[in-house]
């Protein structure tokens, strides 16, 4: 945060406030996903699995490249917290950082969601998305953004709160934990920074800080998106709830969220390849 100035203003103060701002990844020269192709395979989707993850909890799911999967909001307002990973290999996982320097702070239908480095590669396309009427509210506030990291208890610790052990981060944890059979002290490390699934959030005018507000969501919506590699994921059900006034406790309400995977006819995706990790070598100026 900007505090108070110890130091005074320069005479060419306004001067160099007036330089015009530059966009730092203009995406003119960034591929784009070939959106006619997933409009049409999303014409004809085979539901393969439906999984329901309770309030106050998180669930593993997996899905095949070239596959869709949805997450949708089956009962009341709700917020979820999204981790993916390439499913061979939880080294390679979302990038949010380097997602929100590329398509800004909130993503939506037409935008990927980026693997880290040095893989960097798109991990899914977002294909649908039925909150994308939301845009910009007057607070400059939107929906699923990639700027929040999810609620965890050492934050907690460090506000000097009690311990809550169903924060989005212990969820996460926890079901990976489980999935992959290993220790939670395993697992945690491969827990990474979320997408925040229908979060409506955005920063205040006055001081910049992160805010949340209630979300939009309601019964029925859904944010859907196509596997561009074999996917494992992890989806909490944030105890937050719509994220209207607090989280990492148990005083908001919560409800389910569900997640879907769907086939799609294999002829529709003949012009479709996976991407590959990033074709720069890691030599780093050496030779
Ligand atoms: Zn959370």
């Amino acid at each position: 945060m900007k505090y108070q100035p110890q130091t005074k203003t320069p005479v060419d103060a306004k001067v160099r406030r007036s330089v015009p701002p530059v966009v730092c990844y203009p995406i003119t020269t960034l591929p784009r996903p070939a959106m006619d192709i997933y409009a049409q395979a999303r014409e004809n989707l085979i539901l393969q699995e439906e999984i329901t993850i309770p309030p106050r909890d998180a669930k593993i799911f997996t899905v095949p490249a070239g596959h869709f999967f949805r997450i949708t909001c089956p009962d009341g307002p709700q917020v979820g917290d999204l981790n993916l990973w390439c499913a061979d290999n939880l080294d390679e996982r979302f990038f949010s950082g380097k997602t929100r320097a590329l398509h800004g702070t909130h993503v939506s239908t037409g935008d990927q969601l980026w693997s880290n480095l040095p893989h960097m590669r798109p991990m899914a396309t977002l294909t649908h998305d039925t909150l994308d009427w939301y845009g910009w509210d007057e607070f400059g506030g939107s929906v699923h953004d990639v700027i929040g990291t999810r609620c965890d208890p050492y934050t907690n610790a460090v506000l000097g709160s009690e311990d809550y052990h169903y924060c989005c981060h212990s969820n996460l944890t926890r079901a990976l934990a489980a999935d992959r059979n290993i220790s939670l002290v395993q697992a945690e490390p491969f827990v990474h920074d979320v997408l925040n699934v229908f979060m409506c959030t955005g920063f205040t005018q006055d001081t910049h800080q992160y805010f949340m507000k209630a979300s939009p969501v309601r019964k029925g919506d859904y944010l859907e998106f196509f596997a561009e590699i074999d996917l494992l994921g992890a989806l909490s059900t944030c105890p937050g709830g719509d994220c209207s006034s607090s989280h990492s406790s148990e005083a908001a309400s919560c409800f389910a969220l569900n997640v879907e995977i769907y086939k799609c006819e294999s002829d529709h995706l003949t012009n479709w390849q996976s991407p590959p990790k990033s074709s720069y070598p890691g030599t780093h100026g050496l030779k």
